[in-house]
């Protein structure tokens, strides 16, 4: 048995590879973490483990395991350029986004990746304002409720600015998130509309970041991966739509928060 493990600020990804070549995906919190390492030196004393991640070291320390390291950077990117191939996703220049807990970004190209930079609105920023503005705590509770809500009346568009006038840029493009909040809208708004404009708040955010340096690195195609994507359909829909209105192509990889936990046991 050989176990990848990307031990993230959030959550911790594991890819178990049987000796079959079977390969089972699991999540674990990074709350969680001292629990799951008696779990494995329990219950695999013998597995090959691999680590990357930021809680690797730490992890390192209370596993009985001889493990292995690498960089979470090389290990993601491998990881990723192994799922895109079987997802028949073939491009070689591209731009990606990994939206963990905080988000960064890359190139990458026929010779490799570089990090070009990151930004701390990620998936935290989801589940710390969604807490602190709602109380709902549970991020599949966060992602449902979101889907019903409406944030045309707490965002503000660029046409609600132009009020009927020309505009030169899209109407519909979000001229200041959360800015079309009044006087006595705390006590209307809705929670699921409240939630819902903290997602489209990160995914904005991240498209706009994405965009601008696929247009510096002369692609069009923008891969995103990173939990704070699953079964977020606001956030995947606002992406697509973001990414779309400039004529850029997203791409979102089936597993992709895995990248890490099996690129590291590739590298
Ligand atoms: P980083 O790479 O920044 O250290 P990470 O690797 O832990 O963090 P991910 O696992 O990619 O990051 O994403 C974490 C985000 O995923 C959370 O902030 C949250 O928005 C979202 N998420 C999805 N599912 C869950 C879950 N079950 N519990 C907590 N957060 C979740
Ligand atoms: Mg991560």
């Amino acid at each position: 048995m050989k176990i990848g493990i990307d031990a993230g600020g959030t959550l911790l990804k594991i890819v178990f590879i049987k000796d079959d070549g079977g390969r089972v995906f699991r999540k674990v919190p990074a709350l969680d973490i001292d629990g799951f390492a008696d779990e494995l030196n329990r219950e695999y004393p013998e597995a090959e483990i691999h680590l990357t991640g930021g809680k690797a070291e730490y992890m390192s320390r209370i596993l009985d395991h001889e493990v292995k390291h690498a960089i979470e950077f090389d290990a993601t990117y491998t990881g990723l350029r192994q799922l895109m191939e079987e997802q028949d996703l073939h491009i070689e220049r591209f731009v990606y986004l990994n939206v963990g807990t905080g988000t960064s970004f890359h190139q990458a190209d026929a010779r490799g990746q570089k990090r070009a930079g990151g930004t701390g609105v990620g998936g935290g920023t989801l589940m710390g304002l969604s807490y602190l503005l709602t109380g709902v705590e549970k991020f599949e509770d966060i992602v449902t409720l979101a889907k019903e809500g409406d944030r045309d009346a707490i965002d503000l568009k660029v046409h609600h600015i132009y009020a009927g006038d020309a505009s030169p840029i899209p109407g519909d493009l979000t001229a200041s998130n959360f800015g079309n909040v009044k006087s006595g809208d705390r006590e209307k708004a809705r929670h699921a509309d409240e939630l819902q404009a903290v997602i489209g708040l990160v995914a904005e955010t991240v498209s706009t970041v994405g965009i601008n340096l696929a247009d510096g690195f002369g692609t069009r195609d923008i891969v995103f991966i990173g939990s704070t994507l699953l079964n977020n359909d606001v956030m995947i829909d606002t992406i697509r739509h973001y990414v779309s209105l400039k004529g850029m192509q997203p791409h979102f990889i089936e597993n992709g928060e895995f990248s890490g936990a099996l690129g590291v046991l590739m590298v």
